[in-house]
């Protein structure tokens, strides 16, 4: 099956694959093939090194315990210690939670950090938990793979439903394992906790920046530039505000439930006030569209940062923008990729749009091993070097091989990683 799509690359409309696994993994192998890397260096990076299970009870409010699955994967180690996000959430698999690792490894190759890929998830829906229920599970996940993690093995960090609360508890709990403070455990702490200024905002930022490049490419002003974003939690409400701070306009947002569009520009300062802490504001409205509206609307950039999967060879011929931004993590098949790129649509792929996360938590990481902290401007300054290094690379790459945006990054991502694993002599 998994040779197969490899082997197809293209692949007609209805037998598109969504599997993010091996869209991933026919990414890595063109990449690899283009740099001229030997089979053995996919088949050690097609599939993390380890992937561990786990069983969580946890005792609920009600007094009845209920045993969640969680996951840890951790893709490559060769360059250094595996990073990434714990995502909390009902849709959750092994499959999906290898490909996220996959990713941490080639955005920490783009954006040049000294990490490899880690990414872990429990299947649960915390909208439906209590404060102290969040509490217990989170505890319980660290309790689960505590002998895998560490500030020089895997260090976590939020993703989707959860936040610098779930860390902090995460952090206390492996601090008292090991009986000393492991601030560097895990980052998107709380301040008071040794987090980085600027971590909260970090995607958005990062994703600010490479629309910004993308728009100097296609010739475009970011002054009234027409933006529609789908997804209005962390990653798509901050890059609303931003985006809006700058002078363009906002004209689609969505969530879960539905999308808003006005031509005349959103007023995204309140949304922001009315949206809950899961990115909810749409149910307040009665004049909504729906998402798949929303991402065919008539305008110059197009963020999806919500799910996966949302551009596929379906809808793809009739996105109406110039630019699409993916803050998402694999918002866009490989064969909608293709449309794309056939129709002269600039597209910036997640593994570097989206990497100013994993940017400023490295700095986080770094703050806390040396114990000193840095001002919110010297990490916006260092994270707009890194980012906008990361975009003419893949940029340069991408127009110098004659290949598209995801594949360029691909290249400029596995390359890293694959030569560290080279020299230790393990392929
Ligand atoms: P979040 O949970 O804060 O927000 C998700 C938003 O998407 C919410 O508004 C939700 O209502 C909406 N949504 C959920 N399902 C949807 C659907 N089927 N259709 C439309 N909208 C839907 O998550 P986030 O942290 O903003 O992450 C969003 C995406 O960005 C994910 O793919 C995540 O992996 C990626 N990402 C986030 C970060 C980060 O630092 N937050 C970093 C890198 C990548």
């Amino acid at each position: 099956m998994e040779q197969q799509s490899v082997a197809t690359g293209h692949q007609p409309e209805e037998q598109e694959n969504l599997d993010v696994l091996v869209s991933t993994q026919t990414v890595i192998k063109k990449a690899l093939d283009k740099l001229g890397y030997p089979d053995p260096v996919y088949n050690l990076l097609k599939e993390p090194l380890r992937v561990l299970t786990v069983r969580i009870p946890v005792r609920m409010d009600d007094g009845t315990v209920k045993v969640f699955t969680g996951y840890r994967a951790q893709h490559n180690d060769a360059v250094g210690p595996t990073k990434g996000g714990v995502r909390f959430h009902p849709d959750v698999t092994e499959s999906e939670v290898k490909a996220l690792s996959i990713w941490m490894s080639l955005k920490a190759g783009i954006v040049d950090l000294p990490y490899g890929g880690g990414k872990g998830g429990i299947v649960c829906d915390p909208r439906n938990m209590s404060f102290r229920e969040l509490e217990r599970l989170s505890r319980g996940y660290v309790r689960a793979i505590s002998q895998v993690v560490g500030p020089t093995k895997d260090i976590p960090a939020p993703d989707v439903f959860t936040n610098s609360q779930i860390m902090a508890w995460m952090m206390d709990e492996y601090s008292r394992i090991r009986e000393f403070d492991s601030p560097g455990f895990i980052t998107g702490k709380p301040l008071v906790l040794g987090g980085s200024r600027g971590r909260e905002t970090a995607t958005a930022k990062g994703v600010t920046l490479m629309i910004r490049e993308a728009a100097k490419k296609k010739g475009l002003s970011m002054e009234g530039a027409r933006v529609v974003i789908q997804g209005f939690g962390n990653a798509g409400s901050f890059l609303a505000k931003f985006m809006h701070d700058s002078g363009a306009k906002v004209i689609g947002i969505s969530d879960a439930y539905g999308a808003l569009h006005d031509p005349d520009g959103l007023d995204i300062d309140y949304l922001l006030d009315r949206r809950d802490s899961f990115g909810t504001v749409t149910k307040l409205f009665k004049d909504t569209i729906t998402n798949q509206e929303l991402l065919e609307l008539e305008c110059d950039i197009l963020v999806p940062a919500a799910v996966e999967n949302q551009i596929t060879a379906k809808n793809a011929h009739r996105i109406r923008a110039d630019i699409v931004v993916e803050a998402a993590n694999g918002p866009t098949t490989l064969e909608a990729t293709r449309i794309l790129d056939e129709r002269g649509i600039l597209l910036v792929p997640d593994v570097l749009a989206s990497a100013g996360g994993v940017t400023v938590s490295y700095f986080e990481w770094v703050q806390n091993n040396q114990g000193y902290y840095w001002s919110e401007d010297e990490v916006e300054q260092k994270l707009e070097d890194i980012m906008v290094r990361a975009f003419e690379n893949v940029y340069r790459t991408s127009q110098n091989r004659r290949v598209d945006m995801r594949l360029a990054a691909y290249m400029v991502g596995v390359r890293k990683m694959a030569e560290a694993s080279r020299f230790r002599g393990w392929v």
